[in-house]
């Protein structure tokens, strides 16, 4: 778990903001939810045999002896907070969320065990219209992030819950007949979760699947039209994609469309966005039966997607305009009333004051250091008619005017 200290969160405001600015023009509506829940709620929706709730979740007792997970992605939560507020009930929504997400992996580069996820989930619409406008929200935050030449779209159908019960069924007495040979977590996943099985990592299993029955061959007929209508739509909005019929995500609650954006510019950890369709969740949580889809992406993936590719906007860097130094302990009181009347009269700029005391060329190799674009020096044992003032990006010259007047200096030297 990382903390992120005052030199990163820039980058981090910045990710958010684009997203927060991207989510208004789309009318997505926030929504809050807590971290912890039942660990039932997790189980049921995830699922018994996935990574997820077999290895990587925080699983505890609280005092009354019930068991509690911190929330290791949001879509569960999601879904129950809306069902238990009558969200679901005759309408549909169109939400997002933002926050930590928890899983006991192996820590490493684009891997943590507190990360941050945005998330999506759009409720009551079962057709492609939603899809689109799902897959074409996540390419504008791309664009708006200038990170659209690294990221691909792969997408697949996982068909109707029948589709995916027979094309598991068929793959399962395919595979039964190679049991012995395939590699350990993949022979405990043909009892309980055999489409789990077509990403596994070890070349030995991948090398017997060649040859299984294939996904596509199952999908009924409706199921495979609405795929081909999503990837029409998104030819004609100049979004490229590949299918990929291994696609099959991490979580079991997934039917029809599924995706991800995916990076080479991560190594191991390329998915930088997932989602898909989820129109079984809510009833199989005991609440309404609503169709669901959605996506969360990875906001530290992206981050170090921003910073590697230097595609981070120079003025995140810049979170200071004016340095006040205060040179002697008589301007003390002036000094913070000057700073309270500037930050009154010019809200948007962002001025620091310089507390604690210290030498004039100490507290000028300071204003220098904070990136702040002009100082206003202030120095005597009493209050001063007068205020010294410096831009601070090229050589400027030290220059006096009146203290009354520094707003109006600012104003004029500060434009933008
Ligand atoms: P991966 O295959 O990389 O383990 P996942 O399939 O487990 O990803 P999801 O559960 O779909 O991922 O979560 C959505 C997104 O959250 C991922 O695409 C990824 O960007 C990010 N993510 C998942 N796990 C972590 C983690 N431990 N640390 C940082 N980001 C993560
Ligand atoms: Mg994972």
């Amino acid at each position: 778990m990382n903390d992120v200290l005052p030199d990163q969160t820039p980058a981090w405001q910045y990710l958010e903001q684009t997203m927060r600015d991207l989510l208004a023009a789309y009318a997505y509506r926030e929504i809050r939810f807590p971290v912890l829940e039942q660990t039932q709620l997790f189980k049921r929706s995830i699922g018994e045999v996935t990574d997820i709730v077999e290895k990587e979740m925080y699983t505890f007792e609280d005092r009354n002896g019930d068991s509690l997970s911190l929330r290791p992605e949001g879509t569960a939560s999601c879904v129950r907070a809306a069902e238990q507020h009558g969200l679901l009930y005759n309408q549909t929504q169109k939400l997002w969320y933002m926050g930590p997400m928890y899983r006991h992996e192996r820590p490493q580069k684009g891997r943590y065990r507190q990360f941050y996820q945005m998330g999506v989930e759009a409720f009551g619409m079962p057709g492609v219209d939603i899809e689109a406008e799902i897959l074409m929200f996540c390419y504008d935050l791309w664009q708006r992030l200038d990170i659209i030449d690294v990221v691909r779209l792969q997408i697949n159908n996982l068909g109707t819950a029948d589709d995916r019960l027979s094309f598991s069924e068929a793959l399962k007495n395919y595979l039964e007949v190679h049991r012995e040979d395939l590699d350990e977590d993949s022979q405990r996943r043909l009892d309980k979760n055999v489409l789990r099985i077509l990403d596994s990592k070890s070349p030995q299993t991948q090398e017997i699947l060649r040859n299984a029955p294939q996904m596509p061959d199952y999908i009924s007929t409706e199921s495979a039209e609405s795929f081909s209508a999503i990837q029409k739509i998104l030819v004609s909005a100049g979004i490229d994609f590949e299918v990929n019929t291994r696609l099959v995500r991490g979580l079991d609650y997934y039917n029809g469309l599924v995706f991800e954006w995916v990076t080479d510019k991560l190594g191991a950890q390329s998915a930088v966005c997932s989602g898909g369709r989820y129109d079984g969740l809510s009833k199989q949580l005991g609440g309404t039966d609503t169709p669901g889809v959605g996506f969360a992406l990875g906001m530290e993936r992206l981050i170090l997607l921003l910073e590697e590719l230097d595609r981070l906007p120079a003025e995140t860097a810049h979170t200071v305009d004016v340095y006040l130094a205060v040179i002697g302990s008589g301007v003390t009181e002036q000094a913070q009333l000057l700073a309270r009347a500037i930050r009154q009269n010019l809200p948007e700029l962002r001025v620091l004051t310089h507390c604690g005391g210290g030498k004039y060329n100490s507290q000028l190799k300071k204003a220098f250091a904070s990136g702040a674009r002009c100082a206003l020096i202030l120095e005597g044992d009493e209050a001063q008619a007068e205020i010294k003032t410096k831009i601070l990006d090229d050589d400027g010259a030290t220059d006096s005017i009146a203290t009354s007047s520094v707003c109006d200096w600012l104003k004029a030297n500060l434009k933008n």
